[in-house]
């Protein structure tokens, strides 16, 4: 590792830039997604049941996540609202989970008239904490949606033995965690079910769409889970069935979308294994720099990071989170301060508790609380932290330069 010389001008102060040259970029989609899209119109179908593309999609993710069974949704957010219907999950039921997250990990537990727990996070993994999990299970708790945030697994050993202890279920927020290991196991096919999305946003893209896993390997909990995204409409053998008898969406993932899927998933591991290799080496490139903490990946885990989160130790520096951000941005490097605007409970949805407008069902069936202080790290995570991007297609130069960067605005703000 260059060192960077005592003293250095920041760009801020004038001084000379760290990344001058632009970043990495390049195509995600090329002939390959063409040629499925062509195929699929040549079918003269587009939906699901009827053509082959949404079935090869989930055969071909099935065979890299050795599962058994999983369903095609419309969106990360459909799948998790489906498998907590499949799950179970009800009115007034509790499902404990993240405050760092993105809100289609909460609609679902509400869409299902369920109550959203939140429990506090490790301070350097930003994932949950299985001792707060424990710690706010009630006799209402019917489920727990782990979210593995930015790539990086869950303690999911802890928290499967909590959740079998109290016979609760485990749904797991995959949307930012492809090809992600919890000692040596891919995350999604841990707790009973795993969810993913392909939101244009994430690792890979059929513009929208989504999947779930269902991990019990029991066919019957596959029927219903495939229900669920599909208005309860139930399309096997004997079974078929179009009366209605719970109420079920329509999360239908289109032959389109399936197309575009067989594509990228070729692409996947590649795209994850860049990831892997950039957001691993920022962390050694950052590793005792003084007034930064990294985006910690436990002992035995991999992390194929959708992004990277520094943590900044304000006690260690002169500046402040905000002008470390713009210090870097002046350097060359692009970075965020924060993630989420504030820990999930602290938004009006919750603050006001509510979920529908003129009513504050089903917040009145718990006596679930959301106040400030809630879950104390979480809160100083989104306080303190500032995100990097990592991209398949940067550069090691581009990883190098962000590292030298970092170094060299910490460095100037040691105290
Ligand atoms: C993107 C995301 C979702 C929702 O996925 P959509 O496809 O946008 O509905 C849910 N949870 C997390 C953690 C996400 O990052």
């Amino acid at each position: 590792m260059e060192k960077v010389a005592a003293g250095e001008q920041l760009a801020i102060h004038g001084g000379p830039k760290v990344k001058t040259t632009p970043f990495g970029t390049g195509k995600r989609f090329g002939l390959e997604e063409a040629k499925e899209l062509l195929e699929a119109l040549e079918q003269n179908t587009l939906f699901y049941h009827f053509g082959g593309k949404v079935k090869q999609f989930l055969k071909e993710f099935n065979e890299l996540y050795r599962v058994d069974y999983s369903v095609a949704t419309s969106s990360g957010t459909a799948s998790i609202h489906v498998a907590l219907g499949a799950a179970g999950v009800t009115a007034g039921d509790e499902v404990i989970t993240s405050p760092i997250t993105d809100q289609g990990t909460l609609i679902g537990i509400l869409y299902q008239n369920a109550i959203p727990v939140f429990a506090d996070l490790d301070p350097h993994t930003y994932n949950l904490d299985p001792a707060s999990i424990e710690a706010r299970i009630t006799p209402r708790t019917k489920a727990i949606v782990v979210v593995h945030l930015a790539g990086n697994p869950c303690d999911m050993d802890p928290i499967m033995e909590i959740a079998r202890k109290h016979n609760i279920k485990v749904i797991e927020d995959c949307a930012q965690s492809y090809l992600c290991r919890y000692k040596g196991r891919l995350a999604g096919t841990i707790g009973d079910y795993g969810c993913f999305s392909t939101n244009d946003f994430k690792h890979i893209s059929t513009g929208d769409g989504g999947i779930v896993t269902v991990n019990s390997g029991d066919v019957n909990d596959y029927y219903v889970t495939h229900a669920f995204a599909d208005k309860n409409y139930n399309r096997f053998g004997d079974l078929f069935n179009r009366d209605l008898n719970y109420l079920a969406p329509n999360y239908r993932m289109t032959e389109l979308q399936g197309a575009v899927g067989i594509a990228q998933l070729k692409k996947l591991e590649w795209i994850c294994e860049q990831r892997k290799r950039y957001g691993d080496r920022i962390t050694e490139g950052l590793r005792g720099v003084p007034g930064i903490s990294v985006h910690e990946v436990k002992e035995g885990n991999e992390s194929t990071y959708w992004f990277y989160m520094m943590r900044i130790k304000e006690e260690e520096l002169t500046c402040t989170r905000e002008e470390f951000s713009a210090a870097l941005s002046a350097e060359g490097i692009p970075n965020t301060p924060g993630y989420i605007k504030t820990v999930v409970y602290l938004q009006s949805l919750f603050q006001q508790r509510h979920a529908y407008p003129g009513t504050h069902y089903p917040f009145d069936l718990s006596d679930t609380t959301y106040e400030e202080g809630l879950c104390p790290t979480a809160e100083a995570i989104l306080e303190t932290a500032i995100r990097l991007t990592v991209n398949e297609f940067f550069t090691e130069d581009d990883i190098e330069a962000t590292i030298r960067a970092v170094r060299k605005v910490a460095e100037h703000y040691r105290k």
